[in-house]
C-alpha cells in the first residue's frame, strides 16, 4: 500500500533509535515496531541518564535526613514536582501528589471522598461507558462504603458520549463526575471542557482521568476547571510506578487524609495524630523518588518538542494507518473518526488475538483484548479489540508496516 512517506517524522529517525535504545531491535527478523503505546510508552535515553544517576550520585532517603544526599536528593525530587505543577499550569506545586500511577490517584481520590462523609445513601456517582476499569471500580467500591449508587453515561455506535443522556443524568443528587478525557480504547476524545463545566454548574466534584491524555497534548488545570486530575508516568515516557494525582489545594486541604505512615504526619502520639500540610499529607511512606526525577526528565523531553506537535504528528499517523486499513474487506473501526492516541479495530471472521499473535511474528507490536474496558466491549457486542496506539517516535514507516502486516496476515487467516 502507498503510505505517504513525504509525511516527516517529528524526530528524526536517527534521533528515534539513539534516543530510544530499546526500538533499536529486531523480532523474529524484522524491525520492531511498536504500537502498543496506549499500555505503556518506552523511555528516552534523558529518562534513563536522570534515573542512572539518581542512583549513582544522589540515592538517599528524602525530606528528614540532614546529610548531603538526603538534601541533595529532596532537592531534585521537590524540582520534579515543580517541574510537574509547570506542565499542568497548577496553582501551585502542593496540588501535585506523587502517586503510584492513575489508578493509585483515582483510588486515593474514591476513598478519600467515601471517609470525608461528603457522599451518602441516595447520592449519585456519574461515570461513562469508556472508562477504564481503574476508573469503574474504586467508585463501585466507593458506592459500597457510602450508599451512593453508581450512574453511567451511555455513548453512541461511533464510541462518543451521549452527551443528551449526560445532561440529564446530571442533577442535585449528583455528587461525582469521574469521566475519562481520552478513551484507552477506542481513542474517544470527550469534550471534557464542556462537560467539566456542566458537572460543576450542577454541583458536583470532577475527577478527570488523564491517563491517555497527558501522553498526547497539552494540560491547563487550571484552564480545565476541574477538581482532580490523575495521569501515569509510564505512559507519558517516565518510569513505571509512578503517577501524579493534581487536587485543587483548598479541596485537598480539606479532605482527610488517605494511606497513614511516615511523611503524611506532622506529629505521632500513642493518643493522637497531628497531619502534615499538602502535599505531604497524601504521599505516606517513602516514595518513587527516581520515578518522580525520571518524570521531570520526561517532561523536559516532550516540552521540548511541544505537546502541540506531537499531537499533530501521531493525529497525521493515526489517519494514515485508519486510511490505509479501511481497504481491508470486513475492518470494523471503533471509535470517531477524530480519534486520539489509539485505533482499535476488529476485521470480520478474524479473532482479535489472532492477528495480534501474527502481527508479532511480522515484529508489530499491538494489544488485543478488551484494554481493560470489559463493559464498553460488552455495550459493543465484543470481546476485544486490535489497538495499534501511537507516540512521538512511531513514523510513517510503522503505519506501513502495520497496514502491510495487517494485509498479509488477513490473507493468511481467511
Ligand atoms: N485510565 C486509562 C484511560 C488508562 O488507559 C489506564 C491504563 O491503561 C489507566 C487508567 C490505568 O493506568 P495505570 O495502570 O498506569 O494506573
Amino acid at each position: 500500500m502507498d503510505i505517504d512517506t513525504a509525511i516527516p517524522s517529528l524526530i528524526p529517525e536517527d534521533t528515534i533509535f539513539s534516543d530510544f535504545l530499546i526500538l533499536d531491535q529486531s523480532v523474529k527478523g524484522r524491525r520492531l515496531v511498536y504500537l502498543d503505546n496506549a499500555a505503556t510508552t518506552q523511555k528516552p535515553l534523558p529518562v534513563l541518564l536522570a534515573t542512572r544517576h539518581y542512583y549513582e550520585a544522589i540515592n538517599s532517603n528524602i525530606h528528614r535526613g540532614t546529610h548531603h544526599l538526603a538534601r541533595t536528593a529532596t532537592e531534585e525530587h521537590e524540582k520534579a514536582r515543580i517541574r510537574v505543577a509547570r506542565h499542568l499550569n497548577a496553582a501551585t506545586a502542593d496540588e501535585v501528589i506523587f502517586t503510584s500511577g492513575t489508578t493509585g490517584g483515582i483510588n486515593l481520590v474514591a476513598d478519600i471522598l467515601a471517609l470525608s462523609g461528603r457522599i451518602g445513601p441516595g447520592d449519585e456517582i456519574l461515570i461513562s461507558t469508556l472508562e477504564h476499569h481503574s476508573n469503574i471500580v474504586p467508585w463501585q467500591m466507593c458506592c459500597q462504603k457510602t450508599g451512593a449508587s453508581l450512574k453511567v453515561i451511555p455513548c453512541h455506535d461511533d464510541g462518543t458520549l451521549d452527551q443528551d443522556a449526560f445532561e440529564k443524568l446530571l442533577g442535585p443528587k449528583t455528587k461525582v463526575l469521574a469521566l475519562t478525557w481520552v478513551s484507552n480504547a477506542f481513542g474517544t476524545v470527550n469534550p471534557v471542557a464542556q462537560m467539566v463545566h456542566l458537572a460543576k454548574e450542577a454541583g458536583a466534584l470532577v475527577l478527570i482521568d488523564a491517563a491517555q491524555a497527558a501522553p498526547h497534548f497539552p494540560i491547563d488545570v487550571q484552564a480545565l476547571g476541574a477538581d482532580f486530575l490523575a495521569f501515569s508516568g509510564h505512559k507519558l515516557y517516565a518510569p513505571t510506578g509512578i503517577g501524579v494525582l493534581w487536587g485543587r489545594a483548598d479541596l485537598l486541604g480539606e479532605l482527610p487524609p488517605w494511606q497513614g505512615g511516615g511523611e503524611m504526619i506532622k506529629e505521632v502520639s500513642f493518643e493522637k495524630t497531628t497531619y502534615n500540610d499538602l502535599p505531604f499529607k497524601y504521599e505516606a511512606g517513602t516514595p518513587h523518588i527516581e520515578g518522580a526525577i525520571g518524570l521531570a526528565a520526561a517532561l523536559d523531553y516532550v516540552d521540548d518538542i511541544g505537546m502541540d506537535a506531537i499531537h499533530e504528528h501521531e493525529n497525521v499517523l493515526i489517519r494514515t494507518a485508519a486510511d490505509g486499513l479501511s481497504r481491508i474487506p470486513g475492518m470494523r473501526f471503533f471509535g470517531p473518526d477524530d480519534r486520539s492516541g489509539s485505533l482499535s479495530f476488529l476485521i470480520d471472521g478474524i479473532h482479535h488475538y489472532d492477528l495480534g499473535t501474527l502481527l508479532d511474528q511480522m515484529g508489530v507490536a499491538v494489544r488485543t483484548g478488551h484494554h481493560c474496558c470489559q463493559p464498553l466491549m460488552a455495550r459493543f457486542g465484543i470481546t476485544g479489540t486490535v489497538r495499534a496506539s501511537f507516540a512521538l517516535y512511531n513514523t510513517p514507516a510503522d503505519v506501513e508496516a502495520l497496514v502491510e502486516s495487517t494485509e498479509k496476515a488477513v490473507s493468511m487467516l481467511r
